[in-house]
């Protein structure tokens, strides 16, 4: 089951409006999110916005994982990079194989009532 505030995090991107958090006094970057700046302590984090477009940081091929996933390895799983200095796993859409630096959209999948995944397929 997907976190509460990773529903919001996932609708937000369904809906082509991603948003990440960051610390409203020193600017730093706070995600996943968290009740204070991990920099400075401040409380009062914001919600701003999210670019759809990251580059890929590093990936891996599955190809044995839990039951839920089993019926589809192998896959690509990946850690993309936001110019915002957000970094999200996802898995890989549309192509088969993918390279460190290439760009890659951010999107979303939704498995059922309350489990979604982040996507990203090559730009
Ligand atoms: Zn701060």
């Amino acid at each position: 089951m997907t976190a509460p505030w990773h529903v919001e995090f996932l609708k937000a991107i369904d809906v082509g409006e991603p948003i990440y958090r960051r610390c409203g006094a020193c600017d730093a970057v706070g995600w996943p999110p968290r009740r204070s700046c991990p920099e400075c302590g401040e409380p009062e984090m914001v919600d701003a916005p999210l670019s759809t477009r990251a580059s890929v940081v590093s990936h891996t091929e599955i190809t044995a994982t839990i039951p839920k996933f089993s019926g589809e390895t192998p896959y690509t799983v990946l850690i993309a990079e936001f110019e915002e200095g957000v970094r999200l796993t996802g898995q890989l859409r549309g192509e088969e194989t993918i390279d460190r630096g290439d760009d890659v959209e951010l999107g979303v999948e939704r498995r059922d009532e309350d489990d979604w995944i982040v996507t990203f397929t090559p730009a």
